[in-house]
């Protein structure tokens, strides 16, 4: 199948620049062979195909193909990368997110290292626990010597990243997660303090609830050895804060810390690096769907996505800006034939997929995740004239959100009663099934539905597709209203055409006006009338709180997690950070990642011996 005559895509120049640089087609001297048009309708047709293995005509699947690229091109909704680069092309993989298990051997250890390999090759990003790792200077029987522990082997997973480079698409990104309770959590947590190294990570420390319980009434709790599974003795050392050297636990003493003091560490490294995240894992594995099938350890790099061993998501999002009418309304029925169509699309991914690996085929194949998500949601802001600060803001999120996970379930439905649900449905928290649908007091976890897919919801960064759609990432505020792009090595002013529209039209628009918000990074000039200085609200000017609070409504209608930052400016103090991890945590939030305005260009802390 070849179309003849594709309509053109609505792209930016910058889209068009960044599809040239990393997404289009090259022959083998490095020309690009495709343009965006043919790119997209390669895309199109691959996943629309899909419909004719479930009985479609070959008149059905030219029609379905025809929808998806309209999606695509007009920027409607956008797979995530690795759907666009490799629909149709030899390699095949198209998800982002994938989570591979790390058992206490080197075998393991060894073997997932390849695998690391394979699907970083392919585009896709890794996350790991390294929580069934034996700490350092554990024992280690076959050879008589002693361990080396998670944080040498993370680092160890970091160097072959570097390696690989991802093939000249893009640079390898994994997760490393380790359990609060891991004798080696003080060593993990201040890691990256040095922010030359592990730089192919993000970390997150998985935090138990008992945890947040022992910060919350200042009690100490026990370190566990995972090889054991009991609790761990401090070696001939002893046990000591990575920063002032003082000793908490003396040699040959049970491994018991003070939680607060665990906590104050966390806050401490996470305000001068951004480093560690938390991964409310509790609570990510309270929602897991298939949870007979094993817990949640990790998440992909960005934390959108809880995944169980060898799991795999692949991901799209809807542009929200593209559904308010003219007549500054939301254009609802729209945005339900958009969902209903993305999720088609999502599920179609996963069998057109070519996984590198068989285990990971076959749990896509009986889970059928998918990760629908949004992006654009400041433009919808804006567009609406509601400040993102704002408790209608929040009110609107859980609206938005809460239409979207009803509809894509609604359209999961209908794609099981044509095509079946997921196999593991049954045993699933959608099921009949009483002990895993429900919670230990007899309520059920979810209400009962027939679903094609154990997960519909997500809302992931859209980093390179947010510039494709010309819109705004996620449900992050507006980065700056205008601003000098530096992207695919390319220096070009990006200035927010709603907001340019706005000042020509309410006549205070001026070329030298637009270059300055550039320079300075604020709209706070006189020119900008007062009104429009609230609505048009950047990053910076956003308290942390309403961010969390922000990510915690999207939240409440999302099946799996949220990728946010939480922005934070310069001169926030350590416990700005604390209320803001505490507050993610009373608010529901499956983790939390933070940073502080120009932390990383600084000055680290100094690391004293480790202990
Ligand atoms: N990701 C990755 N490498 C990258 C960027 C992203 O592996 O350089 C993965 C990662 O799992 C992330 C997910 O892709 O959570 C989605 O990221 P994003 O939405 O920014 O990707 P896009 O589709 O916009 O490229």
């Amino acid at each position: 199948m070849m179309k003849q005559e594709l309509a053109p895509a609505n792209l930016t120049d910058i889209a068009r620049t960044v599809l040239k640089k990393r997404y289009l087609l090259k022959n083998e001297h490095g020309d690009v062979i495709e343009t965006p048009e043919t790119m997209f309708w390669r895309v199109a047709e691959t996943i629309a195909a899909v419909d004719a293995r479930y009985g479609a005509s070959a008149e059905q699947v030219e029609e379905r193909a025809e929808r998806f690229y309209h999606l695509m091109t007009q920027g409607y909704f956008e797979p995530n990368s690795p759907t666009l680069m490799n629909a149709g092309r030899p390699l095949g993989q198209l998800s982002a997110c994938f989570v591979l298990p790390i058992d206490d051997n080197l075998t393991s250890i060894y073997e997932t290292l390849k695998h690391q390999a394979l699907i970083h090759q392919s585009g896709g990003g890794t996350g790991f626990s390294f929580s069934r790792l034996r700490p350092r200077n554990d024992v280690v029987r076959s050879t008589m010597g002693v361990a080396s522990g998670p944080v040498s082997f993370m680092d160890v997973y970091n160097h072959s990243t570097e390696a690989i480079k991802q093939g000249g698409t893009r640079r390898g990104a994994n997760m490393g997660i380790l359990r609060c309770d891991h004798p080696d959590i003080l060593e993990f947590i201040t890691c990256k303090l040095d922010t030359t190294k592990i730089t192919n990570f993000n970390i997150s420390v998985a935090i138990t609830d008992a945890f947040m319980r022992a910060v919350e009434r200042d009690e100490e709790y026990d370190l566990i050895n995972p090889r054991t599974g009991l609790g761990q003795i401090a070696s001939r050392d002893g046990l000591k804060h990575p920063l002032t050297g003082e000793v908490l636990v003396p040699a040959g003493q049970p491994m018991r810390l003070r939680a607060r003091m665990v906590f104050d560490l966390i806050v401490q490294c996470a305000h001068a690096t951004g480093e560690p995240g938390l991964f409310f894992i509790d609570r990510a594995n309270e929602y897991n769907p298939v949870p007979h099938l094993g817990e949640y350890e990790a998440t992909n790099p960005c934390g959108e996505q809880p995944l169980l061993a060898y799991d795999v998501c692949n991901l799209g999002s809807i542009n929200l800006g593209k559904f308010v009418t003219d007549a500054g309304t939301i254009d609802w029925e729209s945005l339900r034939d958009v969902v209903h169509e993305s999720t088609r699309f999502l599920d179609n991914v996963i069998d057109a997929n070519h996984y590198p690996l068989e285990q990971i085929t076959q749990l896509s194949q009986r889970i059928r995740r998918i990760g629908l998500g949004v992006m654009g949601w400041a433009d919808m802001l804006v567009r609406l004239g509601i400040p993102y600060n704002s408790a209608q803001a929040i009110d609107l999120a859980r609206q938005v959100m809460r239409f979207i996970d009803e509809e894509s379930k609604v359209a999961s439905e209908q794609l099981a009663r044509e095509r079946g649900p997921f196999p593991e449905w049954e045993y699933s928290i959608w099921g009949p099934d009483a002990t895993c649908a429900r919670r230990p007091d007899g309520s059920r976890i979810r209400p009962q539905r027939l679903l094609r897919n154990c997960n519909v919801t997500t809302v992931a960064p859209t980093g390179t597709i947010s510039i494709i759609a010309g819109c705004s990432s996620g449900i992050e505020p507006l980065f700056a209203i205008a601003f000098w792009r530096y992207q695919a090595d390319t220096r070009m002013l990006d200035i927010n055409q709603d907001f340019v529209a706005q000042a020509k039209r309410e006549g205070w628009y001026s070329d030298e006006l637009m270059e300055r918000i550039a320079d300075t990074g604020h709209i706070h000039h006189p020119e900008v009338p007062a009104s429009v200085q609230r609505v048009w609200v950047t990053a910076h000017d956003i308290a942390p709180e309403w961010h969390v609070r922000m990510q915690a409504a999207f939240q409440e209608y999302t099946d799996s997690a949220i990728s946010k930052t939480i922005n934070f400016p310069h001169e926030a103090t350590p416990d700005q950070v604390r209320e803001a991890y505490e507050l993610a945590f009373r608010l529901g939030c499956k983790g939390i990642t933070v940073y502080r305005d120009g932390s990383r260009a600084n000055q680290v802390l100094s690391t004293g011996s480790t202990g």
